[in-house]
């Protein structure tokens, strides 16, 4: 077999962790595994797990560890990629301060590794192999529980001078007035169109007396989160509550893409993560329609492409064997 393209990507999620091998050179998944991440075992036994979901995503693919050239792995906070340290990881815990998992797992697996944030990888994904293929200048925006970016310029992943440029959900658009984001600051994107937004908007309405289908629905389905599903699905059926909650959200999206289109003028902003993944591409509409009325310049508006994502829970282990092969080839 062709040996020179295999690099297996890892998504390490709070809850769960995929490792897929990946053709570079088409994007292909030849094999993957996933399993829980288990954050409350600690990072040292939770990398003896990606340890061994990667081995047998290997098996899986039907090749062997010689046949790989590299690993890349997206993790959820801020990482410094020349060291392969983890700087902080808020949802898997304190274990994870200044956790040396680049070398830790170089050794557990025998293989170089590359690591970076989860919203670069994902970022690079789409620009490689999804809705941003082909082009060279893009803003990929993932809405869940969080907001976070990545930038793609002249092809390449913008990363800053630390390399935490993309974080545009603490881009502050509603100052003073806004709502608390999770960082402590008023006013955050984060904290007017997350889904967490969402489900803050809807309960206070719920709170405030106004008759909701969304208590009907949880107790259905028998959880107390308000998952994009369950928002989605009231949204679908007609809900008052969750509609007003559902356009601020978009509202406030729109003017974030409006903000990052007048910062970067790329030729697409890419939008994933959860919701957009239930909502579908009816959600996009007043988005674009928000952040094309906010752009400074207005020729050919419709020409930069609002995209929504569409590797879906691929994106990140997709990004991260590319990026793997990107970095680790050239060092
Ligand atoms: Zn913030």
């Amino acid at each position: 077999m062709d040996k020179g393209a295999f690099y297996v990507g890892v998504d390490l999620g709070g809850t769960s962790m995929t490792a897929a091998v990946i053709d570079v050179r088409t994007g292909r998944v030849m094999g993957e595994s996933k399993r829980k991440t288990r954050a409350e075992l600690g990072a040292l036994s939770v990398t003896d797990r990606i340890a061994k979901a990667i081995s047998k995503s290997i098996t899986n693919a039907g090749l062997k560890r010689q046949d790989i050239l590299g690993i890349g792995v997206g993790v959820p906070g801020p990482i410094d990629p020349l060291t392969g340290i983890v700087v902080r990881c808020a949802n898997l815990g304190a274990s994870w301060d200044q956790f040396e998992l680049g070398s830790i797992l170089s050794e557990m697996i025998g293989l170089p590794i590359m690591i970076d944030n989860d919203v670069h990888v994902g970022a690079v994904g789409e620009f490689a192999f999804g809705a941003g293929k082909g082009l060279s200048d893009l803003i990929a925006i993932f809405v869940g529980t969080g907001v976070g970016g990545g930038i793609i310029l002249n092809g390449k992943l913008h990363t800053g001078t630390r390399n935490s440029a993309g974080e545009v959900g603490h881009m502050i658009i509603a100052a003073d007035v806004g709502p608390v984001c999770g960082c402590g600051e008023r006013g955050c994107a984060e904290a007017l169109c997350s889904r967490t937004a969402m489900e803050r908007e809807i309960r206070a309405s719920i709170a405030s007396g106004q008759p909701s289908i969304i208590s009907h629905l949880l107790e259905e389905a028998g959880r107390s989160d308000l998952s994009a599903g369950t928002i989605g699905d009231a949204y679908d059926a007609g809900d008052a509550v969750t509609i007003k909650a559902v356009s601020q959200a978009q509202y406030y999206l729109g003017l974030l893409i409006a903000s990052c289109v007048n910062l970067i003028d790329p030729q697409a902003v890419i939008l994933g993560g959860g919701v957009l993944e239930r909502m579908g591409d009816a959600y996009l509409d007043p988005v674009r329609q928000a952040a094309q009325q906010h752009f400074l310049n207005k020729t050919d508006a419709a020409g930069i492409a609002i995209l929504r994502a569409v590797l879906g829970d691929y994106s990140g282990a997709i990004g991260a064997a590319v990026l793997a092969s990107e970095r680790l080839s050239s060092s």
